[in-house]
């Protein structure tokens, strides 16, 4: 496991750049119909994109909150601090080590495919 290179990122972690990407984008957006406010339609587009954008991350932001109440709270056994996993995989938030809630897949090579539904059902017709 120690071996294996750990560039996976907790799903929650995942989310969270993408919403502060997306705040960002809005920002950006923003500004460019500050700078396009001679031109009232471009500016227009660039602030409804933009609040869209914002208005998105926000949604987001409320869907991990949503996420992290239903994650399940573990203490990482690599660095030991406390993270929350989603789905039977995931990663640790802190040092990215792959976690399994799964006992069968323990040792198994780390693959986002194990969160599937069809995994499961393929799993199971295998028992
Ligand atoms: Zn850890």
């Amino acid at each position: 496991m120690a071996e294996q290179r750990l560039v996976y990122s907790s799903k929650i972690n995942k989310i969270r750049s993408f919403a502060l990407i997306l705040i960002f984008a809005g920002f950006i957006l923003m500004y460019g119909g500050l700078l396009t406010r001679n031109i009232e339609w471009l500016m227009a587009i660039f602030f409804i994109l933009g609040l869209l954008s914002i208005l998105f991350s926000v949604v987001v932001y409320a869907w991990i909150g949503t996420l992290s109440t239903k994650a399940v709270q573990i203490i990482c056994p690599s660095c030991e601090k406390p993270t929350k996993m989603l789905g039977r995989v995931d990663a640790c938030m802190h040092c990215k080590q792959p976690l399994t809630l799964d006992k069968d897949l323990e040792g198994k090579e780390f693959d986002e495919k194990y969160n599937s539904r069809r995994y499961k059902k393929e799993a199971e017709d295998q028992n």
